[in-house]
């Protein structure tokens, strides 16, 4: 993805980590792709995540986004943030590849 290249460092760290958290949570709740990419509407969430990153106030020093205390995204991609982080960490909780650590 070349809109990637915007970002370096803990930004592209947290870029990697929803991209990763849309792919689980598209592959499950959209499956009418082919299952090497995510849908229009996922990644027309990634594209907006990826344009709050680069604008993220904190920069490199920020924290992770649920956890920050800026609310950057407006609020109907807040919720869809909410949901896939919900659901990415139900699935990592529960994914037989985390056991032992
Ligand atoms: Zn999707």
């Amino acid at each position: 993805m070349s809109e990637t290249e915007l970002l370096t460092g803990q930004l592209l760290f947290e870029f990697r980590t929803i991209k990763a958290m849309v792919n689980i949570y598209c592959k499950a709740h959209h499956p009418m792709k082919p299952s090497h990419d995510v849908c229009e509407q996922c990644r027309e969430f990634l594209s907006y995540a990826n344009t709050r990153l680069d604008r993220c106030p904190y920069g490199q020093d920020k924290p992770t986004c649920n956890k920050c205390p800026v609310h950057c995204y407006k609020p109907h991609m807040k919720q869809k943030a909410r949901e896939i982080m919900i659901y990415a960490e139900y699935k990592n909780v529960t994914s037989p590849s985390n056991y032992g650590h």
